[in-house]
Order: C-alpha cells, then sequence, then structure tokens
C-alpha cells in the first residue's frame, strides 16, 4: 500500500505511517498515512513561516483562482471523496457526499471573499489627517480538526486562512486523515506556492503539542474536545497567541405541547442520531412539556424502529456505525450509567451484529431523565438521547439553559410567542425553530457560548474576525 506523506515546504515527506480503519468494517484498510513528529512539525511551521511573507502579498487573484479551481474539483470529485470519508468516518455515504459538496461551496464562498476584504476610511477628529482602517492576515495560523467531520472542517479553517493570505499547518484528527490529504494535494495541483500549506498527520500528542508549543504559530484554531481545547488555550495565552476553540455541546431540543408531532419527531430523530450522534450540534437532551410527552416518545419509538443502523455504504443505511472503538465504549458506558441513574432505557443502546465487523449500536432513547443526571450534563458524543418531562415552557426553557455548554438549542412549537421568546432567551450561539439542532449554513457565523466555543465565529465572512488583525493607518495630509 503506498504510504500518503506529510507535505512540509512544499515535499512530501515521511515513511512512518499508521492506518486508517473502516469502522463499518474493520478488516478494511482505507489507507497508510505518515505519522509525523516533532522534528516534522517544527519544519512545517518553519516552512509557514518563510513563506508567510510572500503569501501575505500575494494578488487577490491568485489566491481566488486557487480556492475556485479547489472548490470545483472537490465537487467534480463529490462521490469519490463523500465515499472515502464514508468509509473512514461511517457517516453513511449520503451523508459523506453532502459534506463533501459542503466542502467545495465553502472553498468557493472564500475564493469570492478573497476579492471583497475591505477596510474603512474616516476623517481623524484632527485636522487634515486621515484614518484608514485595515484588516492584515496574522501570519502562521495552527489548525486542529477532529474526526468527525473530516472534510467540512478542515475545508472551514484552511480556506479563510489562506483567503486572507495567512500560512498554515494543519493537523487532522489521526482517525481520519485521508479527506484531509485529499484536499491538499487538490490544493497544491491548484496552484499553491510551496510552503504556504504545511500537513503534518500523526498523533495529537506529539504534532499538536508541538504545534502549541512554538511561538512561531501565530494563531490556532481547533475543534474537538473541552479537555484538549482547554490545552490549546492555556498553551495560546502561554504565548500571547490568537486562539479560537469549538468544543463540546449539550444542545438542548425543547417540544412543546403545541407542536406539529410528525415534524417535533423527525427533528429530534435527526439532532439525536443522525451522523451517529456525532455532531457537535447533536441534540441529547429533548425536553418535552407533558401534555405532548407520552404521544411523543411513542412516535420516536416507532419512528425509530424503522431507522437502519449499518454499514455506511450500504445503500439504505440511515446510519452507520460508531467511529472507533474507544468512541463506542464511551457511549456504552454512558448508556450503563443513565440507567444506573435511574432513567429508563425506552428504546436501543444494544450493540448490532452485521455482515462486516464494526462498531455497530442501536440508538438509545432514555425517558424519565433528569437534568442533573451526568446523561444530561456531559457530552457523550454518540447515538444516546435523554428525554426529560417538563410542566410547561417556562420550566423548559430554564432546563434548556441549564448547563455548562452553549453551541445549538432548538424547539418545535406553533406559537409564534414561544418561538420568538426562546430565541431571544435561549443561551446558545446557534437557535433553531421547528429545525434539528444540526444543519447549518455555510455562509453564516458558527458557533457558540458558555462551554462550547472560545474566541470569535467561524465561517462566513465574520471568520475574518479572526483570519485577520486589524490595522489603523493615520497619514497627514
Ligand atoms: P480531541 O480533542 O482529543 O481531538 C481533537 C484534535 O486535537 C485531534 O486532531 C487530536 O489529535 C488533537 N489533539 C489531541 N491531543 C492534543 C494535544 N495535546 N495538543 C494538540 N492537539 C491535540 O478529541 P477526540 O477526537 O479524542 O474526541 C474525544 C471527545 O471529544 C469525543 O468523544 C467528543 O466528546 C469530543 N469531540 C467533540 C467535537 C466537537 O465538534 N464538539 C469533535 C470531536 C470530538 P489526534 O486525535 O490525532 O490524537
Amino acid at each position: 500500500m503506498t504510504i500518503h506523506q506529510n507535505l512540509i515546504a512544499g515535499e512530501w515527506v515521511g515513511s512512518d505511517a499508521t492506518r486508517n480503519i473502516n469502522p463499518s468494517n474493520t478488516g478494511d484498510v482505507v489507507g497508510e498515512y505518515a505519522r509525523g513528529s516533532i522534528e516534522d512539525t517544527k519544519a512545517a511551521i518553519a516552512a509557514a513561516k518563510a513563506a508567510f511573507p510572500s503569501w501575505s502579498r500575494s494578488g487577490i487573484l491568485e489566491r481566488h483562482a486557487i480556492l475556485r479551481k479547489t472548490a470545483d474539483e472537490i465537487v467534480a470529485r463529490k462521490d469519490e471523496l463523500g465515499r472515502l470519508l464514508s468509509r473512514e468516518e461511517g457517516k453513511t455515504l449520503a451523508e459523506g457526499i453532502g459534506e463533501t459538496v459542503r466542502a467545495g461551496q465553502i472553498f468557493d464562498f472564500f475564493a469570492g471573499e478573497c476579492l471583497r476584504l475591505a477596510g474603512e476610511v474616516l476623517a481623524s477628529v484632527r485636522p487634515n489627517i486621515g484614518v484608514e482602517i485595515t484588516r492584515e492576515p496574522v501570519g502562521v495560523i495552527g489548525i486542529i480538526t477532529p474526526w468527525n467531520f473530516p472534510i467540512a472542517i478542515p475545508a472551514w479553517k484552511i480556506a479563510p486562512a489562506l483567503c486572507y493570505g495567512n500560512t498554515v499547518v494543519f493537523k487532522p484528527a489521526e482517525l481520519v486523515p485521508g479527506c484531509s490529504w485529499a484536499i491538499v494535494d487538490i490544493l497544491v495541483r491548484a496552484g499553491l506556492p510551496k510552503g504556504v500549506l504545511n500537513l503534518v498527520m500523526g498523533k495529537g500528542s506529539v504534532v499538536g503539542q508541538t504545534m502549541l508549543d512554538s511561538p512561531d504559530v501565530h494563531a490556532i484554531t481547533f475543534t474537538g474536545s473541552t479537555g484538549t481545547g482547554k490545552r490549546v488555550a492555556s498553551a495560546s495565552v502561554e504565548h500571547n497567541r490568537k486562539y479560537q476553540l469549538e468544543m463540546g455541546g449539550k444542545n438542548p431540543f425543547v417540544v412543546l405541547d403545541d407542536a406539529d408531532l410528525t415534524g417535533a419527531v423527525e427533528a429530534a430523530v435527526n439532532s439525536a442520531f443522525f451522523s451517529t450522534g456525532q455532531r457537535c450540534t447533536a441534540s441529547s437532551r429533548v425536553i418535552v412539556t407533558e401534555g405532548i410527552h407520552d404521544r411523543f416518545v411513542a412516535a420516536v419509538g416507532e419512528r425509530l424502529k424503522g431507522v437502519v443502523v449499518d454499514d455506511a455504504l450500504k445503500a439504505g443505511t440511515h446510519i452507520g456505525p460508531v467511529v472507533d472503538e474507544t468512541q463506542l465504549k464511551q457511549d456504552t458506558d454512558y448508556i450503563e450509567i443513565g440507567q444506573k441513574e435511574g432513567a429508563k432505557l425506552a428504546f436501543g443502546g444494544e450493540l448490532l451484529k452485521r455482515d462486516t465487523p464494526g462498531f455497530y449500536l442501536q440508538p438509545a432513547l432514555f425517558t424519565e431523565a433528569t437534568n442533573d443526571m451526568r446523561i444530561s450534563r456531559e457530552e457523550i458524543f454518540g447515538p444516546v438521547a435523554a428525554v426529560i418531562r417538563v410542566k410547561d415552557y417556562e420550566e423548559a426553557l430554564a432546563i434548556a439553559n441549564d448547563t455548562s455548554f452553549g453551541l445549538s438549542s432548538g424547539i418545535a412549537t406553533t406559537s409564534l410567542k414561544h418561538a420568538t421568546h426562546f430565541k431571544r432567551n435561549a443561551e446558545a450561539g446557534m437557535v433553531m425553530v421547528n429545525l434539528p439542532t444540526a444543519g447549518v449554513d455555510f455562509h453564516v457565523p458558527f458557533g457558540g457560548r458558555k462551554g462550547s466555543s472560545h474566541g470569535s465565529r467561524e465561517q462566513g465572512k465574520y471568520a475574518n474576525e479572526f483570519y485577520t488583525t486589524v490595522k489603523t493607518a493615520y497619514t497627514l495630509a
């Protein structure tokens, strides 16, 4: 098997490799990918630093053309890359292809943004002086990504970093290097100069940590667990660098008595279980008022009976496997914890056998849960959700906000009054009305509050807050 190498200073290097396994079929090796060392990472950072002066002054048309070409190739290869994604992460093929198209759309969006970066010109408060406010690139950006969106998250960090003239050292999650390698390969062939984008695959404790420890990484954008996020934060404070964190969620989905039952069930099932519940915007707390509670729970149970958990690549599969053994153990541990805490396992939760050996788990629905249980407070990151029964809207809102996280928050209601109140009072970065808590657009801000996020928003034009730094220039006329 050929080793997919790291890209450092424009050269493909590295012979020490790890294997990437298909969670739908653990006998299927997706590929071999280089495992970077501390030295590789330092070389990549040095290359990015050396490339910065020239790339930061490159023409916006050059950047536009490279990002545009990348977008086109990603979309043209959506079936192949979507399949690779499903093989390495375990999302269904439809989800894999959808995420690949999304990555293409993101590169396309930032290709346009290259041509739209604006500043401001103001009069000074002093006579005969003009003031210009401009945005400049930050420098070397360290990009650290998780395994759950193997192509979209790298895209929404790499595209704006390059668009605004930064150079990059990129470390994808070791579990899913395939799509990352593919987009770096596409960007290089699209014409990116040497050293502008460096790929160092390998372990977080080695490659990621070396990035955190380097004074030559000027900003770090990270998506992943709260624990690693805190390490990124403390190392960044130490180096006085900019950092942006997207971490966990314990997103609530509120269902009120007046909700459209079918729509509410569909949104709740999608929020909690699609993509195997491995989305930071997934809803794992379903907060239901008592007038609709029993009907809602029965309907979710019925809906789940029709959900097919199987090989991600098989036609007809609705939910693929859990990403790996460690995550599967975390999910089953929480299913046990929930039962011990006194919640009722109303549906699923058992390991499933399929034609191929994989990490298959029947979606688990708890009822009779309370908001102080660990299953309601800690991020599980699997197809496990708990229904919490409440008296009325006011109690639902209070429970929805009673969490250390604040990424996404949803409500199912036909009441304009409650929908409007919820939009204003949900303590979350994103609010969904009659929609799943997961599922976002690429041209608008993405991010949360409280323990879910730190720093400025990702995506859309708001991304320029992180990937640029502001300069104020005064000129005597
Ligand atoms: P991690 O936070 O460990 O991984 C995220 C990224 O950080 C990976 O690229 C990882 O590398 C890297 N990393 C790990 N250690 C360090 C370090 N010391 N310095 C710098 N980078 C490092 O999350 P996991 O992937 O292990 O997932 C664990 C849990 O995190 C999940 O069960 C879930 O609860 C949560 N999670 C949340 C996500 C979200 O979007 N909110 C996304 C993914 C996970 P590598 O993996 O290669 O070692």
